[in-house]
């Protein structure tokens, strides 16, 4: 049985994500979506919020891909995580050239604390590539249509938050 585990913190789940998350379930046979907590980060969505999208955006996907999702909130190191969700690979999206020298340092720092960890990067399909949650809350902030970078749902999650 081969087991992913996609870390992010989801605040909040976007289209780019989707289609990773839907490319990965073609590699594995279980997925782990890991929730990071990120405090640091100030996310929008508190981890309830966020793990709450991230199970209803992806219910759909196990009877399309066969592949079983596991949502999984997580505040440990991505390697113990890993170890914890028995994920012998981690799965990262890769948008721009921005996106690389980051996580080019994480491959390697997470193979020095196990090499048996193998680390797979995913694009996106061109249209969502340019979507980030950071700006997606941006323009929902600032009352800009979101919509052709989440589902309705989160959308409405979205205006929730800024009174849209
Ligand atoms: P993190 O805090 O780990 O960057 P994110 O939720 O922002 O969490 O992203 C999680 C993962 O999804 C990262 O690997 C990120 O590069 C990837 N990702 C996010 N948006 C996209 C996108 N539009 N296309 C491809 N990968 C993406």
């Amino acid at each position: 049985m081969r087991i992913g585990l996609y870390p992010g913190t989801f605040d909040p789940i976007t289209l780019g994500h989707l289609d990773i998350i839907e490319r990965a379930c073609l590699l594995v046979d279980r997925l782990v979506i890991g929730v990071a907590i990120n405090r640091s980060k100030g996310p929008l969505f508190d981890l309830e919020e966020r793990v709450g999208m991230v199970t209803a955006e992806t219910a759909a996907l196990t009877a399309r891909t066969g592949c079983e999702i596991v949502v999984h909130p997580f505040e440990n190191l991505l390697i113990n995580c890993a170890h914890e969700v028995g994920a012998s690979i981690i799965v990262r999206g890769l948008r721009a050239v921005a996106d690389f020298e980051y996580e080019y340092q994480m491959v390697g720092m997470n193979r020095a604390l196990d090499s048996s960890i193998e680390t797979v990067f995913l694009m996106a399909e061109a249209r969502y590539q340019p979507i980030a949650s950071k700006l997606v809350k941006e323009i929902a902030r600032l009352g800009g249509d979101v919509s052709k970078f989440v589902t309705p749902d989160v959308k409405a999650r979205l205006e929730g938050k800024y009174g849209g």
